[in-house]
């Protein structure tokens, strides 16, 4: 078991970063012109760095597999991004949100990371307005607020329910600047196949060309992967259809640590699932719980009469509804953290009070909201003693005003008026804290690679609080890694192009060649997509919201058997050197079934329950997580030997020296 260096900076915690940026070495201007950088993913994390390094002077490549930057998931991203701006005059402060995220992550994050985290969230905000981004604001004119679970104040800038499209524009456009600069090449529908090594430094891609299915070999001096999450390993994810682990996993093979795989967060509001039909769910955005109220019937006579429809809910006195998240966690009521949020929903339904066919629904219901709100435009516009219907029109507009393409998009999926009838929600999988494990710098254990976004392990250790991912990936674009990147490029600056004729990219084109073609020959009769489908029913009832060691174990031997099926049996139909999204899928579901087992092994090993990694056998009377900080105080980073079951574990022991450590109270 080795140990990891951090390489956190020395020195009281609000001076690190300062610190750190006085003394890493600089790369002069005329010397940028003279370096490479690859970038590959266009999303948040990506694109920000992209058009952040071209601006600094670097030539920059950047690759994404959809057909432009405009449509990375990032683009998903509804509800807000978080900064310690105290708009709102409520108690915010870098601290208090350095504070919130730490306690969120139930103690598993790296204090100076999250803290530099906070210092430049105020700043991302800025250069967001600047690029335009049409962030909502107040009758007055400045920024609004709203809050997310798991804090006490009001830090979550939004523009309505898309704000990861609109700061996505913005990102967008400052790479647009340094495209028509000539500063960044753009490469769209590529996808990066593998990483090429030249004496152990990161110094190429090898991708492949989507359209025309030809494989290329791009060089630089160093290569930034900002690929997004492997959520999609569960199959059913809010995440995007194409989002998947390939760019991370293939560096992993080739010495970059994975650190914290079993860190998943499966957001509580949700549509539920509906059958076996479905390849994708649909997130309702956690801003809704800012208002409203989760709730099942109190009494079991009353479930099953709704689940059977014989009963509307909004038949239910109030008295017979059990506001659990509120009766349970007073302080923090409905925004609670989502790990918690999300247990509470299953406890409530594995006692038998869900309220869908499924049994697996809980309601979140706006008619408080709309009453409350109705009544304050009533006074507000000097309507005196106004009537329901009145109310309601008035309240329903302040709600639509706030959230209405959520509750658009909710009607079109469900065919029910979600202003009339409580929305039918459930926890899915969401995000994932897991990743790349990186230095404080971004770097991976591989020299000149880096990672950023959601495709490091981040700063949001076993759970992610609300509208933090929004604010890490362009922490990290924006702001990190264009400074970090060039210490290690100072050293770069006599090196000179890198050839793409050595051995190193022959013998990495030459095994992705091999790997394709093995693909190609399976001779079974079952599609890509029936054993990613296998492979997410084994993820979701073994290593989803409630694990156990017994679960665990049979998880690792029955993905290992479904991996052999697959790459014996698998049926990719095309050729391998034309358009084809099946062999697209078959890449990724391939690695997938390598990190599912890795992912596995991960969360048996860690012998305690911590934020979204609950383990059956650790949890207090009344149910909550409960961690061992003296055993598992630490980053697990995986080693890759070969096949996942000899992967070794590295350890970054985590220091608390500004936060004490404590139980998780939202009480
Ligand atoms: C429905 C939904 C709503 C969300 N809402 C919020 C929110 O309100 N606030 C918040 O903070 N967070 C939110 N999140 C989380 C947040 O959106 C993501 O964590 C974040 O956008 C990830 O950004 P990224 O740049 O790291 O990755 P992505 O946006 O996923 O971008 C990945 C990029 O990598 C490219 N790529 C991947 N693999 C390859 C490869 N092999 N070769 C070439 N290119 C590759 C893709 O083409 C893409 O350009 C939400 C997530 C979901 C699913």
């Amino acid at each position: 078991m080795g140990i990891l260096d951090s390489k956190t900076p020395s020195g009281p915690l609000a001076d690190k970063w300062t610190k750190h940026k006085n003394e890493i070495d600089l790369v002069n201007p005329a010397n940028k012109r003279n370096i490479d950088i690859i970038v590959v993913g266009t999303g948040l994390a990506g694109g920000s760095a992209a058009a952040t390094l071209a601006e600094l002077g670097y030539n920059v490549k950047t690759f994404c597999y959809q057909d432009s930057p405009r449509r990375a998931h990032s683009i998903a991203a509804q509800g807000g991004i978080n900064a310690s701006k105290n708009y709102q005059g409520d108690g915010d402060s870098d601290y208090r949100l350095f504070y919130d995220t730490v306690k969120g992550g139930d103690y598993r994050s790296r204090e100076a990371n999250v803290y530099r985290l906070a210092e430049v969230s105020g700043n991302i905000i800025d250069q967001c307005v600047a690029q335009g981004v049409p962030f909502a604001r107040e009758y007055g004119g400045l920024l609004d607020n709203r809050s997310f679970g798991g804090v006490l104040v009001s830090r979550t800038f939004y523009a309505k329910g898309q704000t990861g499209q609109q700061l996505l524009l913005g990102a967008y456009s400052a790479m647009n600047r340094q495209i028509n600069r000539g500063k960044i090449q753009s490469f769209t529908r590529h996808e990066m196949m593998d990483l090429v090594l030249v004496d152990g430094k990161a110094r190429g891609i090898i991708a492949r060309d989507l359209v025309s299915g030809e494989i290329e070999r791009h060089s630089a001096h160093a290569v930034v992967l900002a690929t997004g999450g492997y959520g999609n390993v569960f199959y059913l994810s809010t995440n995007a259809m194409g989002s998947n682990v390939m760019a991370a996993w293939r560096a992993h093979r080739k010495g970059a640590f994975f650190a914290n795989p079993c860190y998943t967060q499966i957001h509580p509001t949700c549509i539920p699932v509906t059958g076996d039909h479905q390849s994708k769910l649909t997130l309702m955005s956690e801003s809704l719980r800012n208002d409203g109220r989760i709730w099942v019937p109190k009494k079991m006579e009353d479930a099953v009469a709704i689940r059977e429809g014989r009963l509307r809910p909004i038949e239910i006195a109030e008295s017979d509804r059990d506001y659990y998240l509120e009766r349970r966690y007073p302080a923090f009521g409905n925004l609670v953290p989502r790990d918690v949020a999300s247990r509470a929903a299953k406890e409530r339904c594995d006692a038998g009070f869900g309220v869908n066919k499924t049994g697996e629904a809980v309601f979140l219901d706006f008619a408080s909201a709309i009453a409350r709100y109705g009544n304050e435009k009533a006074m507000t516009s000097g309507i005196k003693d106004p009537d329901k219907a009145t109310i309601t029109k008035l309240g329903e507009g302040v709600i639509e005003a706030k959230y209405g393409n959520l509750f658009q998009m909710y009607e079109k999926i469900v065919d029910e008026n979600p202003y009339k009838t409580p929305m039918k929600i459930y926890p899915a999988v969401h995000y994932t804290m897991g990743g790349l494990w990186v230095d404080y710098n971004l770097q991976t254990t591989i020299p000149g690679c880096y990672a950023a976004g959601e495709a490091n392990f981040s700063d949001h250790g076993a759970n992610r609080l609300g509208a933090s991912a929004l604010m890490q990936g362009l922490a990290d674009g924006y702001f990190v890694l264009p400074y970090t990147i060039g210490d290690y490029l100072s050293k770069d600056i006599r090196t000179g192009k890198i050839s793409t004729e050595s051995p190193e990219f022959v013998e990495a084109e030459a095994q992705v060649r091999e790997r394709m073609q093995k693909l190609m020959s399976g001779t079974g009769i079952h599609s890509v997509d029936h054993y990613h489908k296998k492979l997410g029913k084994i993820m979701w009832n073994k290593c989803g919201m409630a694990r156990n060691a017994k679960g665990l174990e049979e998880a690792i031997k029955e993905i290992a058997a479904l991996r052999k099926d697959f790459w014996e049996n698998v049926k990719v139909t095309g050729t391998m050197d034309s358009k084809n999204q099946e062999l697209e899928k078959a890449g990724r579901v391939a690695d997938f079934l390598e990190l599912g087992e890795l992912f596995a092994k991960d969360a048996l090993h860690r012998n305690e329950s911590c934020g979204g990694h609950f383990r059956e056998e650790y949890r207090s009377e009344d149910g909550e997580a409960m961690r061992d900080d003296e055993n598992f105080k630490y980053v697990g980073a995986w080693e890759h030997m070969g096949e996942p079951k000899d992967a070794k574990l590295h350890k970054e022991e985590l220091v608390f020296e500004n936060i004490e450590l404590k139980t998780r109270s939202y009480k």
